[in-house]
């Protein structure tokens, strides 16, 4: 899938939680991209902060999802993300992608486990969506760790997903808040192996902030998970 010059004409917004969104966008005709893909987006701002006027987001939905694309993130205090909540309906943005490789396999990669810290969880809502739509046999192991419950988000979705197709299991885990149907505390090894039988046949993913993927990837390889079975992808810039 080569990348583009791409114009998204703005749909609309969708809360999902307490400072989180989904925005969908026009899918362009012929534009193809992996779950996983990220793109960049430029926006035209007067008076940009020093973070600047372009940012790198996944594609949190499917490529199966035909009519638009969309991407969540947390909206917290930058220019750009100001600019971002104000999009109006039928606006037109620059974008640049699909960029990124997201090492998912499908001919090969039967058992994965996907592992994520608060908006890291993005590329996996791509992912699981498109597994479950085209009815892949792939066994997938979610395990997505927020601080309170307050900031979770796709989990009704993902919930009624795993109701339905007995491949794919969906945890949530509370770092900083007790609650039932939850998980409590930070991935670490008892979690992994309370759901995870064999840590020796995943292929395991990690995505989040840089402190998060490298606690994990450290964690696996001292549980001697093999450095091949790894892949990580740091959301640099939170
Ligand atoms: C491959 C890749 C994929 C990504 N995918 C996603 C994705 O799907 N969703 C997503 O949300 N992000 C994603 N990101 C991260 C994204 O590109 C932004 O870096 C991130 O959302 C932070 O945005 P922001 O800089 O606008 O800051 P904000 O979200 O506004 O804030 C983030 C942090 O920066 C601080 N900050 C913000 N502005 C200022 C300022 N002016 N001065 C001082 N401190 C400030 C805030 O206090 C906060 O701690 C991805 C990054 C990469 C590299």
């Amino acid at each position: 899938m080569s990348a583009r010059n791409l114009e998204l004409k703005f749909i609309k917004k969708v809360r999902e939680s307490k400072d989180s969104y989904s925005f969908y966008f026009t899918r362009p005709k012929d534009f193809k991209f992996n779950p996983g893909q990220y793109v960049k987006i430029f926006l035209d701002i007067k008076n940009p902060d020093k973070r600047g006027s372009s940012r790198y987001f996944t594609i949190s939905s499917s490529p199966t999802e035909k009519d638009f694309i969309v991407i969540t993130t947390k909206i917290i205090k930058s220019s750009f993300k100001k600019e971002f909540l104000n999009l109006i309906p039928n606006e037109k943005i620059n974008a640049f992608g699909p960029v990124g490789y997201f090492d998912f396999n499908q001919d090969k990669d039967k058992n994965i486990v996907l592992l994520s810290g608060g908006i890291g969880i993005t590329p996996y809502h791509s992912l699981i969506k498109f597994i479950d739509t085209k009815k892949l046999i792939t066994n997938v192991t979610l395990i997505a760790s927020f601080d309170f419950h307050k900031n979770i988000i796709f989990y009704e979705e993902l919930m009624k997903i795993e109701n339905e197709n007995k491949l794919i299991k969906i945890i949530y885990t509370l770092t900083k808040e007790k609650r039932e149907g939850f998980e409590k505390g930070r991935v670490n090894e008892d979690l992994l192996k309370k759901y995870i039988k064999d840590l020796k046949t995943e292929k395991f993913y990690l995505v989040g902030s840089d402190t998060f993927t490298e606690e994990i990837y450290t964690l696996l390889t001292d549980l001697e998970v093999k450095e091949e079975n790894i892949f990580k992808e740091d959301f640099s810039g939170y």
